[in-house]
């Protein structure tokens, strides 16, 4: 499915990286048709840049989309799919736990210009399905990056489309490999490809992929002119990603579920969050990713905790080679006053860890260590 025929100029075996703002014509004749829209020469790379075009063409087909738009971060992706999706006097209703720059951007940005959000429990169907009528965009993030909250994406789809809302999934957590939303009725799906897509954690980049009516709106009325565009050298490295994504996710899987396993039997674990360890039976997932949290016992020091560790390293963000560990009260405690609102929904006692691929082995002797002696 990953791969197909795929061509590039002179043979190339990999994407040719086009390193070029503008494209030139041949002629003047040409140079009429393309702007009469008589053919399909790219024109300027804000819009248009061949390197792209592969990537938007691989990750639709990976996702089951009709057409796709890629952007310099995975914010990017989701101003542009919301923006395009509402007008003033419009109100969105979201999932609660949703990630916090999603919930800043609703809250904040888009109150300012007149579009409401009623943030939902994303586990309670009845609470969704009461507030969509009137609605214009359900916006659901399923798993979730805190506590991995999965809400039941294709019953919800169906209730919003009864509606006419049009729904969104940021599908981040589980990646196109392990979840593919719109094969259950949903319109539009992001991504950070900063995460799992690059999985390098050496680009920020944004995805969003959907039906071809829906991505034709954002490229008409929104996109070109926020100009939040994705490079020419950052579309070819999340090509480079997307060439080893299913054997990345698969070990990301099989590492984090044994470790999740491990710590839930674990004496200073209290909760594990897993959806591999509690299944929904609604749940779409194919397979878990690497990152999951568990809350810490009273007894033991969060930052001595953090500080023993030394293969998982303190950072935000995941899906790389590196495991990583970021505590919840650190987030929680963020310095200003347009953090102060955000729902984490999660205790302070919340370690999230993001499970790399390093040996397994190694990495659960780091984390028992750590949990010896904090
Ligand atoms: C990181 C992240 C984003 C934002 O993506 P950026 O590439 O950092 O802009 C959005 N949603 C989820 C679930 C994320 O983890």
């Amino acid at each position: 499915m990953l791969v197909h025929d795929e061509r590039h100029a002179e043979g190339a075996a990999s994407p040719p990286i086009y390193q070029t703002s503008n494209f030139t014509f041949q002629s003047y004749q040409s140079m009429v048709e393309r702007f009469r829209g008589d053919s399909t020469q790219p024109v300027y790379s804000r819009v248009d840049n061949p390197t792209v075009s592969v990537l938007l063409d691989k990750i639709s087909r990976l996702e089951g989309g009709e057409g796709a738009a890629a952007f310099a971060s995975g914010m990017a992706a989701i101003s542009n799919a919301v923006l395009s999706h509402v007008a003033s006097g419009d109100r969105i209703v979201c999932v609660r736990h949703v990630y916090p720059d999603t919930y800043r951007l609703l809250k904040g940005l888009c109150a300012r210009f007149d579009i409401a959000t009623d943030f939902v429990d994303g586990t309670d169907f009845a609470a969704i399905e009461a507030a969509l009528p009137g609605a214009k965009l359900l916006y659901l993030e399923s798993p979730c990056s805190w506590v991995m909250e999965e809400q039941d994406i294709a019953s919800i789809a169906r209730r919003a489309h009864a509606h006419g809302v049009t729904t969104l999934v940021d599908n981040s957590w589980a990646s196109p490999i392990f979840q593919k939303p719109l094969e259950s009725g949903v319109d539009l799906v992001v991504h950070s490809a900063s995460k799992y897509i690059s999985g390098h954690s050496d680009v920020v980049a944004g995805l969003v992929v959907g039906r071809r009516s829906a991505i034709d709106r954002m490229n008409r009325e929104v996109t070109p002119y926020l100009g939040a565009k994705l490079s020419a050298q950052e579309a070819a490295l999340l090509l480079r990603g997307l060439r080893t994504l299913p054997l990345r996710m698969q070990q990301h899987q099989a590492s984090a579920l044994t470790i999740a396993g491990r710590l839930a039997q674990h004496e200073m674990v209290k909760q594990v969050h897993h959806p591999g360890l509690s299944r929904k039976e609604f749940s779409l997932l194919q397979g878990y990713g690497g990152l999951f949290s568990f809350e810490l016992d009273e007894r033991l020091d969060i930052p001595a905790f953090c500080d023993a560790l030394s293969i998982f390293r303190l950072a935000v963000s995941w899906g790389g080679h590196e495991s990583l560990v970021m505590p919840a009260e650190v987030s929680i405690n963020q310095a200003g006053e347009h953090n102060a609102a955000v729902d984490f929904g999660v205790s302070p006692r919340l370690i999230r860890l993001f499970v790399g691929l390093e040996n397994p082995e190694d990495l659960w002797f780091d984390l028992s260590q750590a949990l010896a002696c904090a």
